[in-house]
């Protein structure tokens, strides 16, 4: 089979794991020959072209939710290290491509399927001297060899956790045991640890995962807690969620999809976590554990703790101006550095920093004096017909 239509088949495959920071396929690339290359956002900010792909989709575990699960009847095929790496490194010289996302279905057994990742990996930097991103996967049951030399040639590595608890397993990925995730886990934060303030770094870009939300009947606060356990206490860089859609010939074709706005409810809780100062433990949850998805968590927690606002913007720490509905990080920052200027007394000019008034006007005071929650006009762009 020539190289493009494996390309196609294999990219395909690796769509529904977004722990590249790359989304699910619907902003890929326009161009429909360059289908399996996705715009990734890197941890600097910076946007770049990856080929996201799979060496193989054969597997012989039997996931519930997965489309490359062993029992189901599609066409399997696979890559050869040499195969693969050549026709990246065409694809990177011709510019099409920027770095390479490698993953695969688990074939014969973790070990062997993730000795032909290192495989790529090797013949990519050793061969080809291609010095660009390369983000592997860690497949769950590795050895610890394999880890630890994955992330001394990657640029940043991941490993799926899937679910939240290790009780879910069962339920949607029987084939896996909890030893084959925690393992991996504990040794991926040794080595990021030995390896900080030393010459070299272990997976510069650190370490992600995923969940899918949706497939397990697991609830939002438990993948919050363990999502902020990540973040506290394994040093993950960026924590995915990818909403549960159900795959026809899978035990599951016949389950509900999981709602985007659940999706999105829990990136902005990651936000808040990493970006905000928030806690686990300032979530609002219904009684099944999950988030509204009428409200964002920021606006309900803010509605919760009345008593904490209206905060005056002249005289509020970081941290508080943080938890008001519609100041950022960014539009927090530039507040306390305008009022090293002088006092902020006029709407206009916290919208000019990035507030959204609108939001923001029910919890705050502007020189003790409540910002009205009208539309603000700005008097320069009154432009009277009389
Ligand atoms: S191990 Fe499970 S999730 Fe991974 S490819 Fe195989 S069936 Fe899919």
């Amino acid at each position: 089979m020539e190289f493009e239509r494996k390309l196609e088949i294999l990219g395909e495959g690796a769509r529904f794991d977004l722990s590249c920071a790359c989304g699910d396929g619907l902003h890929r690339v326009k161009d429909p020959f360059d289908r399996w290359i996705y715009p990734a956002v890197l941890p600097s900010g910076r946007v770049l072209p990856i080929l996201k792909i799979l060496m193989t989709n054969y597997c012989d575990n039997d996931c519930f939710y997965c489309e490359n699960r062993k029992s189901r009847d599609f066409k399997r095929i696979t890559f050869q290290p040499e195969e693969l790496a050549r026709g990246f490194m065409n694809l990177f010289n011709s510019g099409r491509v920027k770095g390479l996302f490698l993953s695969s279905a688990n074939w014969v057994c973790a070990t062997s399927a993730m000795d032909r990742i290192l495989s790529t990996a090797e013949i990519l930097r050793k061969k080809y001297k291609y010095r660009g991103y390369l983000h592997l996967k860690i497949l769950p049951g590795s050895e610890p060899a394999q880890i630890e030399r994955a992330g001394e040639i990657a640029t940043r590595v991941s490993i799926n956790l899937e679910v939240p608890e290790r009780r879910y397993l069962e339920v949607v990925a029987p084939d896996k045991k909890p030893e084959d995730l925690t393992r991996p886990l504990k040794l991926i934060k040794k080595f990021i640890v030995e390896s900080k303030g030393k010459n070299f770094r272990w997976a510069p870009a650190g370490f992600t995962t995923q969940f899918i939300v949706g497939s397990a009947g697991e609830n939002d606060m438990e993948i919050l807690k363990t999502t902020s356990f990540l973040y506290g206490n394994m040093g993950a860089r960026r924590i995915y969620f990818s909403a549960f859609q159900p795959v026809p010939g899978t035990p599951l074709e016949n389950n509900s999809p999981c709602p985007l706005t659940r999706e999105h409810r829990l990136y902005q809780c990651d936000f808040l976590l990493r970006k905000y100062g928030f806690k686990y433990e300032d979530f609002i949850f219904d009684k099944n554990g999950n988030l509204f998805l009428e409200d964002d968590p920021k606006t309900l927690w803010a509605k919760t703790n009345h008593e904490i606002f209206p905060v005056e913007i002249n005289d509020a720490p970081l941290k508080l101006l943080l938890r008001v509905p519609g100041i950022g990080p960014v539009s927090a920052r530039r507040i306390i550095l305008t009022r090293k200027e002088g006092r902020i007394s006029n709407p206009d000019a916290l919208k000019k920093i990035g507030v959204n008034i609108k939001k923001a006007s029910a919890y705050i005071l502007l020189s003790g004096r409540r910002v009205p929650r009208q539309m603000v006009l700005n008097e320069s762009s009154i432009n009277p017909i009389f």
